[in-house]
């Protein structure tokens, strides 16, 4: 999952108690979603307690605000928002018929992403990739970077350097729900990656 790998370098750097906080935060709030047309689960980040629900027993889903869903199973509510890893997935594998879920809000929000220049996924909402995290190039950029190149260049170094023994697989597969954009090509190479 590319952008694990990115928020796990950033917590790879220098560690103090801040950022240690940071971790903590962010494993208490994050939690991970799998999901296919039977149902899903969701695990806490620290991999503590999992629940496994499939969508025959549930009695609703509802998507608010287009950022969180919330789900009534049994006497459980639960509420999955849009920064848990798997839940742009999540959304588009809700089977037809609940009454309380608006179907077409879905589907045209994935009709309007448009392509990221770095993941090379169908991600990009509003300047930012939902996918990979990154933001979209912009002019004020240049009192950091030369140029867009080097900046998009960057950024693929990032996202696809391989984290100790992972293979290098600079690509553009469908992931967490993201479709990939045919017309994408890698600023990149392997040798970019093996210095
Ligand atoms: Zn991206």
């Amino acid at each position: 999952m590319k952008l694990l790998n990115k928020i796990s370098r950033w917590f790879l750097l220098p560690s103090d108690r801040k950022i240690n906080k940071l971790i903590k935060d962010f494993a208490a709030k994050t939690k991970i979603i799998q999901s296919d047309h039977h149902g899903f689960s969701i695990t806490n980040f620290d991999e503590e307690g999992k629940a496994t629900i499939l969508w025959k027993d549930l009695e609703d889903v509802k998507i608010e605000n287009g950022r969180l869903i919330t789900i009534q199973h049994r006497k459980t509510k639960h509420v999955l928002t849009a920064d848990d890893i798997g839940w742009y997935q999540l959304i588009q594998q809700v089977p037809p018929g609940f009454k309380s879920y608006d179907y077409a809000y879905v589907k045209n929000f994935f009709l309007n992403l448009t392509g990221c220049k770095i993941c090379g996924l169908m991600a990009v909402e509003d300047k930012e990739c939902l996918a990979c995290g990154s933001a979209v190039w912009n002019p004020e950029m240049l009192d950091s970077y030369d140029s867009e190149a080097e900046y998009l260049k960057q950024e693929q170094i990032c996202l696809f350097e391989p984290i100790d023994d992972e293979k290098i697989d600079i690509s553009n597969r469908p992931e967490n729900g993201f479709q990939s954009d045919p017309t994408w090509k890698p600023l990149i190479s392997r040798e970019d990656l093996e210095g």
